[in-house]
């Protein structure tokens, strides 16, 4: 069985681990492999480990810095067929949906090539008699991430790119669910020419999370994943004087206006609520007709689309969605449509009973479907991040809007319609940090950055783009006077021009 260890200081190493978790092929319930899992003098070693690299690192000039990212950027080209299969085998997502995550990923390392021009600072001559100011941006040290399961190699390519484009040494955490990829990106990276102990994985659960949280030596966390956790690494870490940055869940809403496309927005509801098995932070979970004919045009659309989805493993071409990542997950999921009907929502579609013929062992949730669900109802409040959508019947476009701005939630939505007017007002309105007018997963480009809102986020920078040049740097700002000959004798009061 295939043993999954940690990279630390450019080798595999079980360290001083001695805990291990099982890793299983979702597809099949099978169990695939085992991965370490780090003891609080593994995190010791990992940190003093970067630490030392970071000396050497963060004074190799940004041009060669990036040379490392252009070299890197080729070789995940180059693999991302493997990539995608190391993503599939633990995961379950489809292979071209793997191959997807791999391509937004490149567009990090494609942005973090430019590293030189984003890290150069601002300059004013004489800002007093002889005096000049420059400000430029400098590497903050040792930075960990901590990424979830469902993107094992994009999420963690949120990260890595720029932070160490700009100087830093870095520690990935990655999901223990499903692991191998997150080793597979970084063994690319020292293949790419970055010294040894600059990017390291540390595999583990609450223990290396904590680690990292406390050690002294951690300049700087960023986390994706559930709001709680989220929530925890936030508050733990900045009390420990760490930046933070922490990515949570969401509850992803997607209006119907009646002038809209009702072809367009059935297609994209299907890949945005069913897509991945539906376990995608973008993934749109909740649809909103406005007005009573929308709703039943919508939902006659979509019914027959649900029931036919196709659902396999990885390796079947024609699938358009996999698994669930586990048993555990599985269940909850299940768990939350015994909820809906038990809180009176219609069940058009129930995807409780599927079974696939060959994988009866696999974590498969059918495509479900609810409507006339209510704001009350638990399968509405929560994340149930699985392939089940809930239409949410709106009388008006401003109840639309008011529901979703009355949600804890604020990651990502989306408006569908004809009318420029009422799609100005939802970009103005609407209290999300990600909107799609006509596009239903508004997932931002590499140099934009990504991030939602309120309980979607804790900290104050989003991710990846030139948000993540500030979240990696602090600015250093130098008031220079040359020549030094000018003499205006000891000036008490407070200097001013
Ligand atoms: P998770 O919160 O369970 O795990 C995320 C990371 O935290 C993992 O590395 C895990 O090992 C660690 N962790 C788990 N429990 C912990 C604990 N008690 N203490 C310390 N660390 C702990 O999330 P997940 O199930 O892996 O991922 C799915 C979630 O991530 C969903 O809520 C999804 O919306 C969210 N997500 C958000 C974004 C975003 O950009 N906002 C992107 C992807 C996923």
């Amino acid at each position: 069985m295939k043993r999954i260890e940690h990279i630390i200081g450019g080798q595999y190493t079980s360290a001083d681990s001695t805990r291990t978790a099982a890793v299983y092929n979702p597809a099949t319930g099978e169990q695939t492999g085992e991965v370490v899992l780090a003891c609080e003098a593994d995190v010791n070693t990992v940190v003093a480990t970067a630490k030392a690299a970071f000396e050497s690192w963060s004074q190799v000039p940004p041009a060669k810095r990036a040379r490392v990212m252009f070299a890197y950027k080729a070789l995940l080209e180059l693999r991302a067929d493997d990539i995608a299969s190391a993503i599939s085998a633990e995961h379950g997502k489809t292979h071209p949906d793997a191959l997807g995550e791999v391509a937004r990923a490149l567009e990090v390392v494609e942005f973090a090539c430019g590293i030189p021009h984003l890290l150069k600072g601002d300059f004013s001559r004489n800002v007093g008699p002889a005096i000049d100011t420059a400000s430029d941006r400098h590497a903050l040290g040792v930075v960990a991430g901590i990424t979830p399961f469902n993107f094992p190699a994009m999420v963690p390519l949120w990260m890595i790119p720029m932070a160490i484009a700009c100087g830093n040494a870095f520690i990935l955490k990655p999901s223990e669910r499903d692991p191998s990829a997150a080793n597979l990106v970084v063994e690319l990276l020292k293949e790419a020419g970055l010294p040894d102990g600059v990017c390291n994985v540390l595999h583990g659960d609450k223990v290396a999370v904590d680690g990292l949280l406390h050690h002294p030596d951690v300049q700087a966390i960023s986390f994706v994943g559930s709001t709680p956790i989220a929530e925890y690494v936030y508050k733990t870490g900045t009390a420990n004087g760490k930046r933070v940055q922490a990515l949570g869940g969401a509850k992803n809403h997607m209006i119907i206006m009646p002038d809209a496309d009702i072809d367009q927005a059935v297609d994209a509801l299907m890949g945005a609520g069913y897509g991945s098995a539906g376990e995608r932070c973008m993934a749109i979970s909740v649809a909103v007709p406005v007005g009573e004919e929308t709703a039943n045009r919508l939902v006659s659309a979509l019914a027959p689309k649900v029931a036919a989805l196709k659902i396999g493993p990885a390796t079947d071409t024609d699938a358009d969605m996999g698994p669930v990542i586990t048993a555990a997950h599985k269940q909850k999921v299940l768990g939350y449509i015994d909820a809906g009907v038990k809180e009176g929502a219609e069940l058009v579609v129930d995807g409780r009973g599927f079974s696939l013929q060959g994988y009866e062992n696999g974590y498969f949730v059918g495509g479900t479907l609810f409507d006339r669900v209510t704001p009350d109802m638990t399968i509405y409040r929560e994340e149930i991040f699985g392939p089940v959508l809930s239409v949410v019947r709106a009388d008006s476009y401003d109840t639309a809007v008011d529901l979703i701005n009355r949600h804890e939630y604020g990651n990502g939505t989306a408006i569908f319609t004809r009318d420029g007017d009422a799609a100005r007002n939802f970009i103005d309105r609407i209290q999300v940090g990600m909107v799609g007018v006509n596009v239903p997963i508004p997932v931002p480009v590499g140099y934009h950055s990504f991030g939602g809102w309120k309980r979607s986020i804790f900290g104050a920078h989003g991710i990846y783009g030139p948000e993540a040049v500030h979240f990696y740097t602090r600015l250093k700002t130098v008031t220079t006077r040359w020549p030094t000959g000018i003499r205006a004798g000891a000036q008490f009061n407070f200097p001013s021009n």
